[in-house]
């Protein structure tokens, strides 16, 4: 890993003072208020002055392509992140595109790839399925051939953004005799087609999902993407976005895991509670001069700095193991002062255990470390002696 300083230049410094620039005007306390009730993943208004101010383009070409450097890249996520802008909705958007630009015809990437660059259409990921869990290729939605349509029904859960977002990037089954993982297939589905139906469900951290009905979905062929019954591969890159599996790049200026931005959160958190630990009471007694707080925001700010130096996969399972544990303790230390908003632990423990499972669960991604990384071979799942 490179922990070499980076000395922004006279350009990068302009670029800040542009994107603090463009964050100030645009968004407001009230809106990102607002949003931490609603939990929509995306301040739609500013999302599409992003889009009209070529910064959604800029972030979405990368450096290669003459979009935002790694430099610039990492001011804009930090800038972001620094006023806790929420960018789920984009998240997944990015993470989607990829397999457009892929493996959309030139019909169906002609019309979404400058609707998403304005701003104007984001897109989820449904793949969860009711009875499917963890594993989603048991998948059961069923798409059927007509001539030049496809006829979809079943049902999704969790579809986060289903409800703000223009398309879902929809896993369905189109061989139920084929073989697992060559029997599916990804299309991307206007969300506005006659036979979706959306319905919000809320999270104990104030987050909003939906369940989403498909009955007698008719849409054209054109918004499938690859090939039938290959739609593991179009979904694979995806996946790897969103598990982290990919390594961090060398410059050392990306998160070294998904799941960073809730790891620094959680930094905030915890710097939010040495400062209440630290403020006198009326009679000039601080808490963090007793020894065992201390300790304990001292273990609490080592294990954060562990989690979030941690790569790939093993920094996922530690930045969502590492919040599960010190949210209560953080809570524990704050007492009363910790439900003081999005800085505030109550908040960190509400959403602590949810970010060991959307994505994926973290015992999951532990199998997965086990098997893939460590070799120790496939899990079995005996059924227990009695
Ligand atoms: C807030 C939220 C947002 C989400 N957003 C989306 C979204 O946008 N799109 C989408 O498609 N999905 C989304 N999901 C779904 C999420 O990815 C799944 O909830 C997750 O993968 C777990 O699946 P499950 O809930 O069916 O649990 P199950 O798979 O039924 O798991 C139940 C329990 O069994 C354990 N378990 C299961 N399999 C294994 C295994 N192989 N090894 C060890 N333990 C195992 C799990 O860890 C868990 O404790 C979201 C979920 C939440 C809560």
């Amino acid at each position: 890993m490179d922990f070499s300083r980076v000395a922004p230049c006279d350009g990068d410094r302009d670029f800040q003072a542009r994107a603090r620039e463009f964050l100030d005007t645009h968004v407001d306390e009230a809106a990102l208020d607002a949003e931490r009730s609603a939990g929509t993943g995306v301040l739609r208004d500013v999302h599409r002055a992003m889009g009209a101010d070529g910064w959604l383009r800029a972030e979405a070409a990368g450096a290669d392509a003459g979009g935002l450097t790694t430099v610039q890249q990492r001011i804009w996520d930090l800038e972001r992140r620094r006023i806790g802008l929420p960018l789920e909705r984009w998240g997944s958007t990015l993470m989607i595109l990829q397999a457009v630009e892929g493996f959309a015809s030139p019909e169906l990437r002609d019309e979404v790839v400058e609707r998403v660059y304005r701003g104007e259409a984001l897109l989820c990921m449904g793949y969860t399925e009711p009875e499917g869990g963890s594993d989603i290729a048991t998948c059961r939605t069923r798409a059927v051939r007509d001539g030049d349509d496809w006829i979809v029904n079943g049902q999704k859960m969790f579809t986060s953004g289903a409800d703000v977002c223009q398309y879902v990037f929809l896993l369905a089954n189109t061989d139920p005799q084929g073989g697992r993982h060559r029997n599916l297939t990804m299309f991307l589905v206007p969300l506005d087609t006659p036979g979706i139906e959306v319905r919000p469900l809320h999270t104990v951290d104030g987050d909003s999902t939906t369940v989403t009905h498909y009955t007698d979905v008719r849409f054209p062929d054109r918004y499938r993407l690859g090939d039938v019954d290959d739609g593991w591969t179009v979904l694979s890159g995806p996946l790897a976005a969103e598990h982290g599996a990919g390594a961090p790049a060398d410059a050392g200026l990306t998160d070294v895991t998904m799941m960073s931005n809730f790891g620094m959160a959680m930094a905030v958190s915890a710097d939010s509670a040495v400062r209440i630990a630290g403020d006198p009471d009326e009679d000039g007694t601080r808490s963090l001069d007793d020894e065992a707080v201390a300790y304990r925001l001292g273990r609490a700010h080592a294990r954060i700095e562990a989690a979030l130096s941690t790569p790939n996969l093993f920094g996922r399972v530690a930045i969502a193991q590492t919040m599960r544990d010190l949210a209560p303790e953080l809570m524990d230390v704050g007492g009363g002062s910790s439900v003081t908003g999005a800085a505030g632990a109550e908040y960190l423990y509400r959403r602590a255990p949810l970010i060991g499972i959307y994505g994926g669960t973290i015992d999951v991604f532990r199998n997965m470390i086990a098997q893939h990384i460590l070799g120790l071979g496939r899990p079995t799942y005996a059924a227990p002696t009695v």
